[in-house]
């Protein structure tokens, strides 16, 4: 068995721990693995071990490694994973708005949208041939200055325009908190991002993801709700530069 599934089986018996520990079912969360910085044979290593969801952070990185994953899949070598489906490319990083094309075109979600202009874009860009984009409006849950995200008072007007584009599909909220190895202080602020969901769904927005816990965080986060926990490190090892 190759390192990298069996850190994949280690991250789902966490998930399934936390979801036990918390009183969640453990089916109800999704795990997306982060392969930013690691290469297409990672990804398929993963995805021989049974993952279909990837998320990278870097449209160039992203845009050239879906290409070479393609093209190894395709080739004798690799053989299909246990569901042989496709992979599902989720978009995680911070987007320029001379991206958006590229990102519009090779994703299936996008989870860092903070801005109307950019969810604009995206919503015009997306091919006719593909179903609607799915996105969650990344939110600055902590208040930090350097932190992307929308400010939590924006969140409810920008979630109504996002619902108002024809070619987006709002999925939700995600955030990444400021770092702590403080579980309680994890949980705050992953409940903040809860409370926030719930006021969009009490305002009529129907919404079914929070995109919230990474490799440091992730029993807070299903603590807290999480449907979607975004784990790279623990999956894929060290990264070499800091992101
Ligand atoms: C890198 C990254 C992750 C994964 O982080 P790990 O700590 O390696 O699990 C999750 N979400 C976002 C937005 C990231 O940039």
């Amino acid at each position: 068995m190759s390192l990298i599934s069996e850190n994949l089986q280690a991250v789902h018996q966490a998930i399934a721990q936390a979801a036990q520990r918390f009183g969640r079912n453990p089916t109800d969360i999704a795990l997306l693995a982060v392969s930013k910085t690691f290469p297409a044979e990672d990804v398929l290593s993963a995805w021989q071990a049974g993952q279909g969801a990837f998320g990278e952070n870097y449209v160039q990185e992203a845009v050239d490694k879906i290409a070479r994953v393609q093209q190894l899949s395709q080739a004798q070598e690799f053989g299909a994973n246990t569901s042989s489906a496709a992979i599902e490319w989720h978009f995680i990083g911070p987007i320029q708005s001379n991206k958006t094309r590229l990102i519009a075109e090779n994703f299936a979600w996008v989870h860092s949208i903070e801005r109307d202009k950019i969810a604009h874009r995206l919503s015009e860009q997306r091919p006719d041939h593909l179903p609607a984009l799915n996105v969650c409006l990344q939110v600055n849950i902590s208040g930090e200055a350097s932190k992307s995200g929308v400010a939590p008072e924006q969140c409810l007007e920008l979630a109504r325009y996002v619902q108002s584009l024809p070619r987006l599909r709002l999925r939700g909220l995600m955030a990444v908190p400021e770092a702590s190895e403080d579980e309680a202080q994890q949980r705050r602020a992953f409940a903040a991002l809860a409370s926030l969901s719930q006021r969009l769904v009490a305002a009529g927005i129907s919404v079914d993801t929070l995109s919230m816990g990474m490799s440091g965080d992730l029993a807070a986060a299903v603590a807290e709700g999480s449907t979607m926990v975004r784990i790279g490190s623990a999956i894929f090892g060290k990264r070499n530069y800091a992101v």
